[in-house]
């Protein structure tokens, strides 16, 4: 049996790999480590002891800073933080909360909310409606049949992305300059959702896409002009190679070693119409409800404009970023100056991710 992988080795894990995989890992990650030290009071010993294990494990506590070379994101391990087991609680008082606003506007959306101006999409899972406050010129929400946006499944999940693309269809039947779409999922109040019932939401925007798609999209081509090969595929690689990758039919998808925050995954696919992508990301998102005891979450979908443009797409498959946002009951925000201005701060370890999710899969 092979001893755990853990992400503070992960500078070791590397060096450990098959000499194209590590060129490969190095060409995309700049990984380093530090040690932090302290000294703490013999008054504070029983506490530490209590609250960490030792304290020698507070005294010299090892950091990996991660950073993906290619699109200049980040983040910062702390084993102290990443060797506790993974928070797979879960409370019985937010299904209770969630039951208790039942009946709202989004279980009669034909009355309770307005339609776009081309009308709703009306899918075997889902109904749509138009945002009251946009974002953007077309705003649109996938309201789920269910209320309670935890009971999904990947089929269901396949349901809401097909009506959130047919929706970007009439959008653009209706404006041909909306090409560019964008499809987000905020689950419970700490992801951002304001309204408890099951929804996601869609966007489509002129002129260019949104700045972090295409910041992620000149990556790329940047990476394929310097290395003759393709980020996407690389990436995936890089993570297989590691162990991080959750095995899905018709799909790369891997709990990323620099993630935006917690329990990050990624998922790649080809196109955003294709049902393997979005039981993938259906499957990972049960997971994450069933074994990893997560509640609230974010889901994005970066896809390629509907029209050909004058930027060059050809390359840019469909990625799915999943991320943990953190116990419902917890009042301290899992964001702050350090993720939006420097670097991500994560606790869990990829390596557990991965491990649980691949487990679940399999049972
Ligand atoms: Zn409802």
């Amino acid at each position: 049996m092979a001893t755990q992988r853990n992400i503070t080795d992960l500078p070791d894990l590397i060096s450990a790999l098959p000499p194209e995989d590590r060129a490969l890992a190095k060409r995309i990650f700049d990984v380093s480590t530090t040690t932090g030290r302290l000294d703490p009071p013999e008054e504070m010993h029983a506490w530490i002891s209590k609250s960490f294990g030792s304290v020698d494990r507070v005294r010299a506590q090892r950091i990996v800073k991660v950073t993906n070379r290619i699109t200049l994101e980040g983040t910062l391990f702390n084993e102290l933080r990443a060797s506790r087991p993974l928070d797979t609680g879960v409370s019985l008082d937010l299904d209770c909360e969630i039951a208790a606003t039942e009946g709202d506007p989004f279980c009669h959306p034909k009355d309770g909310t307005p339609a776009d101006v081309f009308g709703r999409v009306i899918g075997e899972h889902a109904t749509t409606a138009s945002n009251i406050a946009k974002y953007d010129g077309f705003h649109g929400v996938v309201i789920f049949d269910d209320h309670n946006p935890l009971h999904l499944t990947p089929e269901k999940v396949a349901g809401y992305v097909s009506v959130g693309l047919e929706w970007f269809r009439k959008a653009l039947e209706a404006d041909p300059k909306a090409i560019y779409p964008f499809l987000m999922w905020n689950c419970l109040w700490r992801a951002g959702g304001s309204i408890i019932h099951g929804h996601a939401q869609v966007t489509a925007t002129r002129h260019t896409h949104y700045p972090k798609v295409e910041r992620l999209r000149r990556a790329a081509a940047d990476y394929k002009r310097e290395h003759g090969s393709d980020y996407f595929r690389d990436l995936a690689t890089v993570h297989a190679s590691l162990g991080l990758d959750i095995p899905l039919e018709g799909v790369h998808a891997f709990a990323s070693l620099s993630p935006i925050k917690e329990k990050e995954l990624v998922v790649v696919g080809s196109d955003p119409a294709d049902p393997a992508l979005s039981r993938a990301v259906g499957a990972l998102l049960q997971g994450y409800v069933n074994d990893l005891g997560v509640r609230a979450f974010n889901v994005a979908f970066y896809m390629p404009p509907l029209t050909s443009t004058e930027e060059d797409w050809s390359d840019f498959p469909t990625v799915v970023f999943i991320v943990d946002r953190g116990d419902p009951a917890n009042r301290t925000s899992d964001m702050g100056a350090m993720e939006l201005y420097a670097a991500s701060v994560v606790a869990s370890d990829p390596f557990r991710v991965a491990e649980a999710l691949r487990d679940g899969l399999d049972g």
